[in-house]
């Protein structure tokens, strides 16, 4: 066992102060990196101490410099590196490193992240533990010869895939042949340009997934537990925007075998540390294994809501060698999981709807946020004065509601939406509102399409 008494972490905004207020809450010290762009950001006096890197990098590059980070880390007596999600959160050499260096990584071993983070790999993975996946070929596509051939096997249409990708990107969809050479080609470089690597493999197109996830809670002596699911299916161009827990639309039997196996993938890897299985499930209620996520997701909140468990301090326990069933976890076994209630998470960000949801930047005049009972508010950035910058997420508050009944919980989201007010950048509050009062959503029937169905939802 290993006792933190520093932790640094390697990230910025609302997830930098999330882990930040972990860390105070156990006692232990917290460390924040910021880039030059980042000097006036909050997210940095939230932490004990903050340090400046990437002086002469880029606004991104600078939260990217494995040796410079670990070695700050060095410098200060870190114990521990924490690295959110996004950056390098799936970086396996970073976390090799950070072992190497003898500062532990506050996540997977740098193997799992490699087995794991692939999208290839851990499908085999999930084949190989008879849980579904989606027909597909399971390795990278060499040349133009063989996209055909893969694709003609899986039969159109078709999604093509970058093996590292992340946050939607290299992903494409084919209907006929026609279209798939220029498709290929272009989530290739997309791959290439935003993970270095350009794997891409193909699998079957499914038609109108629900997007539907289970958050894993492993430790280091072999012990594994799910925290049952997430329904993600409010998505803009493959991106997350509004998640909720329990999914209404699943019947018990379905969500207990989607939750069965996620862990059985989780197990056959001996997954430590927190980590989310994501599956999709067809119209004729099939679920298919998509991929793993190896590190904590935006989304924990609504988890975090209806268990009562704390995703983020649990990780920190583990990594210092806590079992799960210690009293500081909490989890003697998988039956003391108890969810209660609903949970909704909207993720409020500074994006335009009438301008094609086009990040807006600039100066906010006016922050005001909605709180009270069953609201729970994750900032970034958001205070009257502050700066929004364009080289980042434009995510500026997550807004998570909770309440008895699902019904309930939309209202008080809406509520708190409604409350909230910003002045000087663009948000997307008035979208929020108009997906969460439209009956399919209040009837759980929404499917990753959505809102590209619904073009009204712009109004
Ligand atoms: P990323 O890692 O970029 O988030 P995912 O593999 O998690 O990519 O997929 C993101 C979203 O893309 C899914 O939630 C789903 O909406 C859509 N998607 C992925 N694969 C398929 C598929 N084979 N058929 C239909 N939709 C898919």
């Amino acid at each position: 066992m290993k006792k933190f008494k520093r932790i640094l972490v390697a990230n910025r905004g609302e997830i930098a102060i999330r882990v930040f207020r972990a860390c105070k809450e156990l006692g232990i010290r917290s460390v924040a990196i910021y880039s030059n762009e980042d000097r006036t950001s909050l997210f940095r006096t939230k932490a004990d101490e903050s340090y400046l890197v990437g002086k002469n990098k880029g606004p991104v590059e600078a939260y990217l410099g494995i040796d410079e980070i670990i070695g700050l880390a060095l410098k200060k007596g870190v114990d521990a590196i924490h690295p959110g999600y996004g950056f390098l959160s799936e970086n396996a050499e970073f976390a090799r490193k950070c072992a190497e260096a003898g500062i532990v990584f506050i996540g997977p071993t740098g193997d799992m992240i490699d087995n794991l983070g692939d999208k290839i790999k851990s499908k085999i993975v999930a084949k190989n533990a008879n849980v579904p996946t989606i027909p597909g070929v399971e390795k990278p596509i060499k040349s133009d010869e063989e996209a055909k051939e893969f694709a003609a096997f899986c039969g159109y249409p078709v999604m093509i895939k970058a093996a590292a990708g992340g946050g939607g990107r290299g992903m494409r969809i084919v209907t006929k042949e026609e279209e798939l050479l220029e498709a290929f080609h272009s989530a290739q470089s997309e791959a290439k340009k935003a993970f270095g690597i350009d794997d891409i493999f193909i699998e079957k197109y499914l038609e109108k997934p629900k997007h539907i996830e289970v958050q894993i809670l492993g430790d280091t002596h072999g012990n594994i537990v799910h925290l049952y699911e997430r329904d993600c299916s409010i998505q803009r161009r493959h991106q997350k925007l509004i998640e909720f827990t329990p999914a209404v639309s699943l019947t018990q039997k379905k969500r207990e075998q989607i939750c069965q196996d996620a862990l059985k993938i989780a197990k056959a890897v001996d997954y430590c540390n927190a980590g989310t299985v994501e599956f999709l499930v067809d119209k004729n209620g099939n679920h298919y294994f998509i991929e793993m996520n190896p590190r904590i997701q935006v989304e924990h909140t609504v988890t975090e809501m209806v268990t009562g468990y704390d995703i983020v301090q649990s990780q920190i326990l583990v990594a210092q060698g806590y079992s799960l069933d210690s009293p500081e976890v909490g989890i003697a076994s998988q039956a003391d999981i108890k969810p209660r209630g609903f949970a909704i998470q909207c993720r409020v960000t500074t994006e335009d709807p009438s301008n094609n949801f086009a990040p807006d930047t600039g100066k906010i005049d006016v922050y005001r946020t909605g709180s009270g009972f069953g609201i729970r508010l994750d900032g970034g950035n958001g205070f009257t004065g502050s700066v929004i910058s364009p080289y980042y997420d434009s995510l500026l508050v997550k807004v998570t509601a909770q309440s008895r009944t699902f019904e309930d919980t939309i209202r008080k989201a809406i509520r708190s939406i409604k409350e909230l007010s910003v002045a000087g950048v663009k948000t997307n509050t008035g979208f929020l509102i108009n997906v969460l009062n439209r009956e399919e959503f209040h009837k759980g029937l929404c499917d990753t399409h959505f809102i590209a169905d619904n073009p009204s939802l712009f109004d």
